[in-house]
């Protein structure tokens, strides 16, 4: 076995134990396997050892390994941050975005995805941690960017999705999550599809489980450390 599928049965198994502790049906939760920096062999590896979903945040990079792949059934997910002038590529080459914050970029996407693709799903992400230098929309500003996005005919609105400030405090990372569904759970009197909570990396998983993750995105406990990512 490859030390990547090694990895992946790793997390998969703390996932489900995680997830029965917390009364949670493990099924609900997907693993977004996040592969930015690494180079396609390594998602090959995790491809044949099951996992279906990749998550990636730079979008030259991306479009490469997307093109290189392209006979594999992988569902592409963009995570990281998107300026407006790039959102064509995203419309056109993803099935999820996990990183929209703003109205503008909601409207280019719906109106750039083709028509013949199935509409693009999207999260919004939410600064969570209320940072000055996080990007997401704020936790008052929330409930007008969903009902804005709603009536977008091209994408549709999944749920959220939050990076929070790292910490290894478990409480405090439980604590966050929970306000992220708590979030969730009001947004859904008025959107009642809304299915889905981005949330949980290698460093918080657990935590992110226990509150009501259902797609958590793990890059260094499957792949290892990432080699610092120069400019691109
Ligand atoms: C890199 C990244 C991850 C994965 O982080 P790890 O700590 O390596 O698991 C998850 N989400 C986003 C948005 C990222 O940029």
């Amino acid at each position: 076995m490859s030390s990547i599928a090694n990895n992946i049965h790793m997390v998969q198994q703390h996932l489900s134990e995680t997830a029965k502790k917390y009364h949670r049906n493990s099924e609900e939760i997907t693993l977004l396997a996040v592969s930015k920096t690494r180079p396609v062999d390594d998602i090959k590896d995790a491809y044949l050892a099951g996992l279906r979903h990749f998550g990636e945040n730079y979008l030259q990079e991306s479009l490469e390994k997307i093109d290189t792949l392209k006979s594999l059934d992988i569902c592409w997910h963009f995570i990281g941050p998107l300026q407006s002038n790039k959102t064509r590529a995203v419309a056109e080459n993803f099935h999820w975005l996990h990183t929209v914050a703003r109205f503008k970029i909601g409207q280019r996407l719906s109106d750039q995805r083709p028509p013949e693709m199935p509409p693009l799903n999207i999260c919004v992400q939410v600064n969570i941690s209320e940072e000055e230098s996080k990007s997401g929309c704020s936790v008052a500003e929330l409930p007008k960017l969903i009902e804005q996005l709603s009536q977008l005919p091209n994408i549709i609105v999944r749920g959220l999705m939050a990076i929070p400030t790292a910490t290894d405090n478990t409480e405090l990372q439980r604590k966050t999550f929970a306000q992220m569904k708590q979030l969730l759970l009001e947004l859904q009197q008025n959107h009642p599809h809304l299915d889905t909570l981005s949330m949980g990396m290698s460093g918080d998983m657990a935590a992110a489980v226990a509150e009501g993750s259902t797609m958590v995105r793990i890059g260094t406990a499957i792949f290892g450390p990432r080699a610092p990512k120069t400019a691109q």
